[in-house]
């Protein structure tokens, strides 16, 4: 199982001249997968739009010098390891899974809770960033034949995360670094507070051959966070601060130390 965060990438990179620096960028949910919802905006609406301004502020600042390619660009359903083959078909340089946080309905103070976090590949530290994993990894449940597609993976079950024990992939280094970088400015530019940059074992993550973080921008279940995250003016600074973190990373790939 590990061989889908450690084997591919080298083998896979094109020549050095040949080769175009990818970003890909996949908006989480999408179709009949609505994601988390707050009083009256749906995860996957906020994310395609987030996702969209990123590119459009991408191709402004570096044209052709980067490609910019989106796992959907419109409202469509998407299975998350079609998400990652995309990715990988792309021989992408960096993989932003964009997201939109809740908590369970019975979870007291839901309304207040607040903030962004930022996950790469990995075993969780705590319940609360387990859940998260296994909330996102859920909607592979709504595929038919999911235990087929997924290995036997049971996105619901505790004992399946031991497997992402074994993701210290080649890239752990990068995405922390990038994680870093999207957080800080997701604090700085977007206004959000920072919950801090985590691991979990989201399986989009995992089966990415590229330095990779899923972003949750912040909590649609707090009704001043829906307001932001539902509004051009917020998706407008999320995008802008996600451009920020990526010209800080680009920048620093282009010119190694
Ligand atoms: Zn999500």
């Amino acid at each position: 199982m590990a061989v889908l965060c450690a084997a591919l990438p080298v083998a896979a990179q094109a020549p050095e001249e040949a080769h175009v620096w990818t970003l890909v960028l996949d908006p989480g949910h999408g179709g009949t997968d609505k994601g988390a919802s707050g009083a009256k905006a749906h995860e996957k609406d906020i994310t395609l739009a987030v996702a969209k301004r990123l590119r459009d502020k991408v191709e402004k600042e570096y044209g052709k010098e980067v490609n910019v390619v989106l796992t959907r660009d419109s409202d469509a359903t998407l299975a998350l390891q079609d998400r990652a083959d995309v990715a990988n078909g792309e021989q992408g340089d960096l993989f932003i899974s964009i997201h939109v946080n809740s908590v369970a309905k019975k979870t007291r103070g839901r309304e207040k809770i607040a903030g962004c976090e930022v996950y790469t590949c990995g075993l969780h530290k705590s319940e609360s960033n387990l859940e998260v994993a296994m909330t996102e990894n859920a909607v592979m449940e709504l595929e038919p034949d999911y235990s087929v597609t997924y290995q036997g993976f049971d996105p619901g079950s505790d004992e399946s995360y031991i497997i992402f024990e074994l993701s210290q992939s080649a890239h752990m280094r990068q995405s922390v670094e990038f994680a870093g970088m999207a957080h800080d400015r997701l604090v700085s530019t977007a206004g959000r507070v920072g919950k801090g940059v985590k691991q979990a074992g989201f399986w989009v993550l995992w089966s990415t051959s590229m330095p990779s973080v899923l972003v949750e921008l912040d909590f649609i279940c707090n009704p001043e966070s829906e307001n932001f995250l539902a509004s051009e003016k917020g998706q407008d600074k999320c995008a802008q601060a996600l451009f920020e973190a990526f010209s800080d990373y680009y920048e620093r790939a282009r010119r190694p130390m």
